[in-house]
């Protein structure tokens, strides 16, 4: 079988300069990891005053508010409109001790499940932030969820508070109401006055005291309640602790490699766990600046952004990073982004075609890193210091052990060796492990064999140690006796010119057992023809051998995606096979 790093058009691993305008927090790997103990990263943080706990809206706002970084920018907000209002630490404080005092006054207690369902405006910060000083659970919802998954998401999580738009609850929330029995307290942020059912944030706030003492956390305490993005089926519920901003601080520091004056951009709305790890927490645990853009994505609005902001560290993914390819990299050349230092990808599998292409379009290549809602935190990831190797996901962060185990029939493990492909796995014990699916025991009882959580991804890594994804468990593709990793067929795909995004599935076959079916949506500017076809099945047989290159190839404007941007290669397989679709909560771009 042909690796990505075997290819010789990346056989040059890519060194990137400008991550070394300053010196990386990471500078030895081996020698980081070897000094490296979770007990060490957590006295980097402050804990509670007092030794009262470890509480994560204290460690991301109140200890940079009682310091000297009381007036330094903490939130940059760059509305729709381009209007563009800054809040100081000193200002996020006030504002986050206001809403748990006002969530307070009308009775809601530690423990609560608060569920946001907004926009990235500023309440949604002030929000969850402060219903973590009240030791809140907080469910962060995507707004552009339909009725049904919001009223589902809130029944399994026992909302008891909701904090929208008038407009959101009146067209996803109101109806359903009767469902959330355990609903008492609906807070609209942009209403006026408080009405039979709902409350008006401004009064609420306005009424509220400054000042708010952070009740003693236990670092076991519940925190935030994260559903995964239904990539594989019916998303789950994940349970995260206070103690994982440990996590987001530690990996903060060594994978997005940030430094005091940062100005960093995670694109990700906190509707899912990148938004919430790393477009809330790490960054104001480090007490940078956080660029929050409430736009969706529009790359020459995105390069702006870059430009005007001065951002020097972007975390973003491979759907925006492929949208942007098939722009072109001469769209980037218009823009001053010389601040910019590091560029990170996570989500998906990133192309190798895709980090070279970060070079050729901003000077720097995007370093990919790895984890799921279940870890809370990136644990595998190419560091500013080490060398790239395009198409590989990088290296387990300092804290976390990663090997490749195959279960066994009776129920056992074993461990696999460089080279050999089996499921991914961490042994347990980082901070922002996952406590639990909520109502779901036996699922998540089922993630773990003895110590090691399995993370029904497919992976392997080299004699350097650099880990390489094959494909989730659900993905992968038996025909005539091979075993084939979507993403590599797919990234063989995505190197002919002609390819903007690719997706492949095994399609039942009689003689093969399986045969790779591919979807292709192609470049602007190329056409979806029987020639397209025909290169396109010869660039793949000559890129991976008959036995491996796609049989069939199908023509998509756009491939259906989640609403975190991942393709669904499980709808694609039910709607070629004539299947139930399964749950589709999660869906955003749906054409056929
Ligand atoms: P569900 O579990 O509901 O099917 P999901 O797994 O897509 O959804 P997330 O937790 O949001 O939900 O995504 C984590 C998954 O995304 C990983 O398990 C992996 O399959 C994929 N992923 C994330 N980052 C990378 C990466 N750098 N390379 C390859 N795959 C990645
Ligand atoms: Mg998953």
């Amino acid at each position: 079988m042909r690796y990505p790093d075997d290819a010789d058009r990346y056989a040059t691993i890519l060194k990137d300069p400008r991550s070394f305008v300053v010196s990386p927090n990471l500078a030895d790997y081996e020698a980081a990891r070897s000094a490296f103990s979770w007990e060490q990263a957590r006295a980097a943080l402050s804990g509670l005053p007092g030794g009262d706990g470890l509480n994560i809206a204290y460690e991301a706002v109140d200890r940079h508010a009682r310091g000297p970084r009381a007036n330094r920018v903490a939130l940059r907000w760059i509305g729709k409109a381009g209007e563009r209002r800054d809040y100081t630490y000193g200002e996020l404080a006030i504002s986050t001790n206001r809403f748990a005092n006002a969530l307070q006054s009308v009775g809601v207690k530690a423990g609560d499940s608060v569920f946001i369902l907004l926009g990235r405006v500023p309440e949604l910060y002030v929000g969850m932030l402060g219903a973590l000083k009240l030791k809140c659970v907080v469910s962060p919802l995507f707004s552009a969820f339909g009725p049904e998954p919001i009223a589902t998401r809130m029944e399994i999580g026992d909302a008891r508070v909701l904090v929208t738009t008038e407009a959101l609850y009146r067209r996803k929330v109101e109806a359903l109401r009767e469902r959330l029995p355990k609903l008492e307290c609906v807070i609209l942020i942009d209403a006026e006055e408080d009405s039979e059912r709902t409350r008006s944030w401004r009064k609420l706030m306005q009424a509220a005291q400054e000042i708010f003492n952070i009740a003693p956390t236990d670092p076991r305490e519940t925190a935030l309640l994260h559903f995964t993005s239904g990539t594989t089926g019916r998303p789950k519920g994940v349970i995260h602790v206070h103690e994982a901003v440990v996590t987001h601080y530690a990996t903060g520091r060594y994978a997005l490699d940030l430094h005091d004056g940062d100005r960093f951009w995670c694109t990700a709305d906190p509707g899912w766990v990148t938004g919430t790890s790393y477009g809330v927490i790490a960054p104001l645990t480090h007490g940078v600046t956080n660029i929050v853009v409430e736009a969706e994505f529009d790359a020459p609005s995105w390069y702006g952004v870059l430009a005007q902001e001065r951002v020097t560290v972007w975390y973003t993914a491979p759907t925006a990073i492929r949208m942007m390819m098939k722009l072109g990299a001469d769209a980037v050349k218009d823009y001053d982004l010389s601040a910019l230092r590091f560029a990170a990808s996570v989500g998906e599998p990133l192309n190798a075609e895709a980090v070279v292409w970060g070079v050729e379009a901003f000077g720097l290549p995007f370093h990919d890193n790895w984890w799921q809602t279940e870890t809370g935190g990136i644990m595998i990831a190419n560091f500013a210091s080490m060398d790239i190797k395009p198409g590989s996901m990088g290296r387990p962060l300092p804290g976390v052990e990663a090997e490749i185990l195959r279960r066994k029939a009776n129920g056992g493990i074993e461990t696999l060796g460089a080279g050999e492909e089996g499921e991914l796995a961490l042994k347990s014990g980082w901070p922002s492990m996952m406590r639990g699916y909520l109502h779901e025991e036996a699922r998540y009882r089922k993630c773990f064999v003895g110590e090691w959580y399995l993370t029904g991804d497919l992976a392997r890594y080299d004699s350097d140690g650099y880990f390489w994804f094959v494909g989730r468990a659900d993905d992968v593709i038996k025909s005539s006796g091979h075993l084939i990793g979507p993403f590599e067929v797919e990234s063989a795909l995505m190197e002919h010119p002609a390819v903007a995004e690719a997706a492949v599935i095994g399609k039942p076959d009689p003689i093969a057992g399986e045969i790779v079916k591919a979807f292709v949506a192609l470049k602007l500017g190329f056409e979806a023809d029987e020639l397209m076809r025909k290169d396109l099945l010869g660039h793949a047989r000559k890129r991976l051998g008959a036995a491996v290159a796609p049989k069939e190839i199908e023509f998509r404007g756009n491939l259906p995606k989640t609403r975190s941007g991942k393709i669904m290669r499980r709808l694609l397989k039910a709607r070629e096979l004539g299947l139930p679709e399964g749950d589709l909560s999660t869906l955003e771009s749906d054409e056929r």
